[in-house]
């Protein structure tokens, strides 16, 4: 949701209304991701006119470098839950990672997200090979000290280029197995891909496999609304995107916004997907991205 000048970005009463005509077709969870949503200054009354509306969950992803100081009037507004990548608990890594200093600024914003009781909070490590891949029984400790859960993440190949992603892959193939040893109870969350929880007890942690795996993708109900007002029904591809933003702009009614929302809903297919498999075509989330 970056606001650059001459951006055509949505404005918070157009975000309001393609949530309510979302709402009509049966979704009702909302999370604002980015980019960094914090960054746009009218983001408390974002979240204020989508609470509004009445939803099972609004969620929020940040890089939680400006969590600190605004979490209490996001959970006023009525945000419910956040994840904030942590990629690193060492500050030369963090900041390698993310091109910033701010791990303290981050810790201390997530923090103050449980003070304010914000829940669940989750931590997202996307794990890079060389990088921060030694980390994850830190990360883990860390998680299980402040009542947190943890995801590890596969790096995917989106925005990235080839060399980078080449480097940095690490597949989650061996923390996957050690999980599954340890574990007292796995859940598998359908609604979320089909992911897997792992409850060790005193800690629960997921791992998110979306490379090359088809049923991550049979299980994907998120469609997505960039910041720029076009439904984006795959992370991946940008070639079946649907305009909303004109059409909003233009006093189309709500008839009419519900046959957009079916126009990307029918453009939906896995992205990875094997031989004569069918995919879940259905909504259930929405990302303000
Ligand atoms: S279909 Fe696209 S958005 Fe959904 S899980 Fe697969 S790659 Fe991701």
């Amino acid at each position: 949701m970056e606001g650059e000048e001459g951006y055509n970005e949505l404005k918070v009463e157009e975000i309001a209304k393609l949530v309510q005509v979302s709402k009509k077709l049966g979704i009702d969870k909302v999370k604002l991701t980015g980019g960094e949503p914090l960054v746009r200054s009218d983001i408390i009354d974002i979240v204020k006119a989508i609470s509004r509306i009445g939803l099972s969950d609004v969620a929020m992803t940040t890089n939680g470098s400006l969590l600190k100081g605004l979490v209490s009037k996001l959970a006023e507004a009525g945000l419910k839950r956040v994840n904030v990548s942590l990629p690193s608990l060492k500050e030369e890594v963090f900041e390698r990672i993310t091109g910033v200093n701010m791990l303290s600024n981050v810790v201390d914003g997530l923090l103050e997200a449980k003070d304010c009781g914000l829940n669940p909070i989750k931590l997202n490590m996307v794990l890079l090979k060389g990088l921060n891949d030694g980390e994850i029984w830190d990360l883990m400790d860390f998680a299980r000290k402040h009542g947190l859960i943890l995801q590890v993440i596969e790096l995917e190949p989106v925005g990235i280029n080839d060399d980078f992603y080449d480097t940095y892959h690490a597949p989650l193939n061996d923390i996957e197995r050690w999980l599954e040893e340890k574990a007292i109870k796995i859940e598998t969350r359908k609604f979320m891909h089909n992911r897997k929880q792992y409850d060790l007890g005193d800690l629960k942690v997921e791992v998110v496999k979306p490379v090359n795996n088809p049923d991550f993708c049979m299980h994907c109900t998120r469609l997505r609304i960039t910041a720029d007002g076009k439904l984006k029904p795959c992370l991946m591809r940008n070639d079946n995107l649907v305009d909303v933003l004109s059409a909003v702009r233009s006093g189309a009614d709500d008839e009419e916004l519900i046959k957009l929302f079916m126009k990307a809903v029918e453009a939906r297919e896995p992205y990875f997907k094997e031989e004569g498999i069918c995919g879940v075509r259905r909504s259930t989330r929405l990302k303000i991205c």
